[in-house]
């Protein structure tokens, strides 16, 4: 059964409503002091949200590390959040990180 996603209009097999593109990602950046910090699609893509975060709070240094997930961001607007904050975020949506299959971002 094929399936058309409702937002892009591409035809997919496995979407339901909205292919994975339209749905939204989620990412996670590690910085070499050890601290991972979330990101994701939502009034801004996750690349916008990051690259503030990097002028704002790392003193314009990079990220070690970028892992990607097609599962969308938490709905509560955040711009980001740590770990902590992010699977109570999670928690809240009824939702757990084992939804995320994160892998290695390509640059
Ligand atoms: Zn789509």
């Amino acid at each position: 059964m094929i399936h058309q996603c409702q937002k892009c209009k591409k035809f997919c097999s496995s979407l339901v409503v909205v292919c994975r593109l339209c749905s939204g990602m989620t990412v996670r950046a590690t910085w070499t002091d050890g601290r991972i910090m979330y990101f994701g699609d939502s009034y801004k893509k996750w690349e916008e949200q990051l690259k503030e975060y990097v002028r704002e709070y790392m003193d314009c240094l990079k990220p070690l590390k970028i892992e990607e997930s097609y599962t969308p961001w938490i709905k509560n607007g955040a711009k980001w959040r740590n770990e902590e904050l992010f699977l109570k975020a999670l928690e809240a949506e009824h939702r757990t990180i084992n939804e995320f299959n994160f892998l290695e971002y390509k640059q």
